[in-house]
């Protein structure tokens, strides 16, 4: 992360006077730190303590009141140039990923991971080639700048690599379930913390994701969720998506919570904001919320066959 003394100095430099701090929910207690310090340096600041899960999410309400908007924790998703991005770095031993190699069935295999620990790629490529591995790391989007990175909306690093097997380093479940879907590619995750190494199939998630289609098929009216989010307003496929059924009407929703799906009182709906909205959160909705992919296979326009798992482009 930045340090304060860089961030003034950068702050300095653009002519800034008021500035406008946001961070992701697990970075939050970090950023009156920060504040104390810039205000010692003569700025004055104002925290952003609204939620916020990702650099899609941007304060742009509150930029509008500030010079500039440093946002922790993310890489660029978009944005204007008054938005300074400091990712946040996570250390570990990459000499972990050697535990992964027993798992493996080639020995050219793609590698991936979230921003965290993009600056361990060069370190863990040198470890695996080392081992006799070849190793593939890609280009990703606009949205993933950094090569090998993927984000929970975009698999697209993943994708390019072309290789049949893939080593997805970091924690969670959700990003090597997608990396599997989105290539379908054998995938190892290695979590460099707990050191635990598994492969990773989504057939499971496939499967619950077919019967949330099935019993979607009952509801007489679908609400078509549109975030207006700086990184998530997907307001063209929205509007698409609602050509496609008499039965669909587009909301704009900021915050998708259970309790506001239960007032909008609509039996279904399908989301077109943070694509880990439908899928991470479905234990948390009282009816389904589709996907726009899965949304066309209950429309009769996309085979369930030609599942794509949805990212953001
Ligand atoms: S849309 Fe979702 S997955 Fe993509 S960056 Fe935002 S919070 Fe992360």
């Amino acid at each position: 992360m930045i340090a304060s003394s860089d961030l003034i100095s950068e702050l300095k430099h653009r002519g800034a006077s008021r500035v406008a701090l946001q961070a992701p929910e697990g970075l939050k207690r970090r950023l009156s730190d920060i504040a104390e310090d810039l205000k010692s340096a003569g700025f004055t600041v104002f925290v952003s303590g609204d939620p916020c899960y990702g650099a899609c999410d941007l304060d742009l309400d509150l930029l509008k009141d500030t010079d500039v908007l440093v946002h922790l924790g993310h890489a660029p998703v978009d944005g204007t140039d008054r938005v300074i991005y400091d990712i946040f770095r996570m250390d570990f031993d990459p000499g972990v990923v050697l535990n992964a190699l027993p798992l493996f069935t080639t020995d050219r295999i793609g590698l991936v991971t979230t921003v965290q620990h993009v600056h361990l790629i060069p370190e863990v490529t040198r470890i695996l080639e080392e081992a006799g591995v070849s190793v593939t790391v890609a280009e990703g989007t606009g949205r993933t700048p950094y090569p090998g990175q993927i984000l929970g909306c975009s698999f697209e690093a993943a994708r390019r690599t072309g290789t049949s097997e893939i080593l997805y380093l970091g924690t969670g479940v959700f990003h090597p379930l997608g990396v599997q879907i989105a290539t379908g590619a054998r995938v190892i995750a290695c979590d460099p913390y707990t050191k635990t190494i598994e492969e990773v199939n989504g057939e499971r998630l496939l499967r619950r994701r077919y019967a949330l289609i099935e019993k979607a098929r009952q509801a007489e009216k679908i609400g078509i969720l549109v975030s207006p989010k700086s990184g998530q307003a997907r307001r063209d496929l929205a509007t698409d998506l609602v050509s496609l059924s008499e039965k669909a009407t587009l909301i704009q929703l900021r915050e998708v919570t259970a309790d506001q799906l239960l007032n909008l009182g609509l039996p279904c709906y399908v989301n077109t904001a943070c694509p880990r909205l439908a899928y991470d959160d479905q234990v948390r909705w009282p009816v389904p919320v589709l996907t726009p992919q899965e949304f066309e296979i209950l429309c009769g326009i996309r085979k369930f066959e030609e599942y794509e798992v949805d990212e953001i482009r």
